[in-house]
């Protein structure tokens, strides 16, 4: 009757995968911060001159992710309609950085929410801005600081589009009459994290190649711009410099200080002193100078901008998209050798680090640095596909259909006309894409109506997975919900039931320092080989469906 499954999906049907229940408390990671949490935690409490720690929004991400898709907690019961048999799925904790799993299900909606409902048919590229080490240091404690420069981040690459857009009109003898409105947008992501778990502020936006033109009824028409050349790059890199080092000395010196302040709260002497320790104090990773390599350095200010996707590329996009709301780190690059945590990184660090070796404790106080600030938006619109621009659903519109075939995506793309992208100066193209608002009516739809995604749509869509199929091909419906705190009796009798464990994975306490750190058990097979048994796409880390069918 009740099936659990064991984190696998199985292809029983044609063409329809059913999505099993992942098992965290099976993960490197999981294991680490139950043996360890306690003892990180008194540790940061011991360090901090009020006694306190770490604030509440870090012990929640830490308590809550322990806690993540775990049946002892509570869990959703769903039936088939037709044949009567049951799945269970956990609670989950639905926070950013910590969870692979619901930090995957975020960047999953977001990307799907863009792609379809948001960001209007152009070319798209990502632009890449880090900072020099200084800065930082300053970005990490100050989120206030951080809006600032990703907004006069936008506002230089913004000016810089649509001088191009000018330029461009110019060339082909159709100057634009002055003060006419040139629309742009821009999707930015603040990242806080770096390859090597360490923390590292920067920001990736995907910006269109494009800026829109506002009629007088309204409608836009978009205006592709070249794509920028080396010159370009360094030029803005070091216009950024100069920007964004008068942002910073101006804001330093409102607030009255050169560094960030030694008492702004525990978190921050605690960040300041990690950060110390982990960061390399250097601004320049050397970089191969190629021409078309399109990066440009200037005192520590590092801008690239990767080659542009294909106006009807909405995988691409989508690829794009995902790479700036991606989770903080990969899982399953984790693995416990005679007590250390190992990191495999994604790929060599330039100075040829493969591995990062770290104690339990400093791995999750790499963590804990690593969790943003409260209610800090990790993902900010700007222009036409911000929320306030009154132009937004104008250009949603021109959002192309959601469930477009390949064959009418190819079609479209090629009786659009993009050649003034690799040839500016002929005077044989017209100056649009084309694209204008459609007039059937779901497609003028106030985005907002068609905003909340369904999660088993959703996951359908994105993985072709159907987690509300049954096998015999009825549909599952959610017929109870059980807690730990509300129902701990029927929940007890429920997992005994159905042969799952009826108390969560034990936790270690606190450990008096300094740390016996080879206490700590060699990892078992079992605990080192867990998600991957779930056969999806490996490089997206696992949507978690647990207790989503609720939504
Ligand atoms: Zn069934
Ligand atoms: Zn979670």
């Amino acid at each position: 009757m009740a099936t659990s499954g064991q984190g696998a999906c199985d292809g029983t049907d044609a063409g329809v995968r059913r999505y099993a229940r992942r098992r965290p408390e099976l993960t490197v990671l999981h294991r680490v911060v139950r043996e360890h949490k306690a003892t990180l935690f008194a540790e940061a409490e011991a360090r901090s001159a009020s006694g306190r720690g770490y604030p509440r929004h870090v012990r929640d991400e830490f308590d809550k992710y322990e806690r993540c898709g775990i049946l002892a907690y509570g869990l959703i019961r769903a039936r088939c309609q037709s044949c009567g048999d049951e799945q269970v799925a956990a609670f989950s904790c639905k926070r950013r950085t910590l969870c692979g799993s619901c930090a995957g299900r975020r960047m999953t909606e977001i990307t799907t929410h863009l792609v379809n409902d948001v960001l209007p048919v152009a070319r798209y590229r990502q632009w890449t801005l880090s900072v020099p080490w200084r800065v930082r240091a300053l970005l990490m404690v100050h989120p206030e600081l951080v809006g600032r420069l990703q907004r006069l981040w936008v506002r230089i690459l913004a000016t810089y589009a649509r001088r191009c857009a000018r330029d461009l009109m110019a060339v082909r003898g159709t100057p634009l009459p002055r003060g006419t409105p040139l629309l742009t947008g821009a999707v930015v992501s603040i990242q806080r994290f770096g390859s090597r778990l360490t923390i590292h502020v920067h920001l990736h936006g995907v910006v269109p190649d494009a800026v829109w033109m506002r009629a007088a009824d309204g409608t836009l028409s978009a205006i592709d711009v070249p794509a920028p050349t080396d010159d370009d790059v360094a030029q803005l890199v070091r216009t950024m410099c100069r920007k964004m080092t008068a942002l910073v000395d101006r804001w330093q010196i409102a607030r009255g200080e050169t560094d960030p302040p030694e008492d702004a709260d525990e978190l921050t002497t605690l960040m300041k002193a990690d950060f110390g320790a982990a960061a390399p104090r250097i601004d320049e990773v050397p970089t191969e100078r190629r021409p078309g390599r399109l990066a440009a350095l200037c005192d520590g200010y590092s801008l690239e901008c990767r080659p542009n996707v294909a106006p009807h590329d909405r995988r691409g996009l989508a690829r794009l998209l995902r790479y700036g709301t991606r989770p903080a780190f990969a899982q399953d690059r984790l693995t416990l050798e005679n007590g250390r945590v190992v990191y495999a990184l994604p790929k060599p660090f330039w100075t040829g680090q493969t591995h990062v070796v770290m104690s339990p404790v400093e791995f999750l106080r790499r963590l804990a640095a690593l969790i943003p600030p409260q209610r800090f938006h990790c993902v900010r619109y700007h222009g036409l596909f911000s929320s306030a621009s009154k132009d937004r659903d104008r250009a949603c519109a021109l959002a192309p259909p959601v469930e477009e075939s390949d064959d009418h995506r190819e079609r479209t793309d090629r009786s659009t006309t993009h050649s003034l992208l690799r040839n500016h100066a002929s005077a044989t193209t017209p100056i649009t894409t084309g694209a204008t608002a459609t007039t059937d009516p779901e497609r003028d739809a106030p985005y907002r109506r068609r905003r909340r995604i369904e999660w088993a749509r959703l996951l359908r869509q994105v993985f072709a997975v159907d987690v509300l199929r049954c096998h015999c091909g009825g549909e599952r419906k959610v017929i109870a919900a059980l807690t730990r705190r509300q129902s701990p009796d029927a929940l007890r009798r429920y997992l005994e039931h159905i042969g799952e464990p009826a108390d969560p994975p034990p936790t270690a306490p606190a450990r008096a320092p300094p740390q016996t750190e080879l206490a700590f058990p060699a990892p078992t097979q079992a605990s080192t080989h867990t998600e991957e048994s779930v056969a999806l796409d490996p490089v997206d880390p696992l949507p978690d469906w647990d207790a989503h069918f609720a939504d």
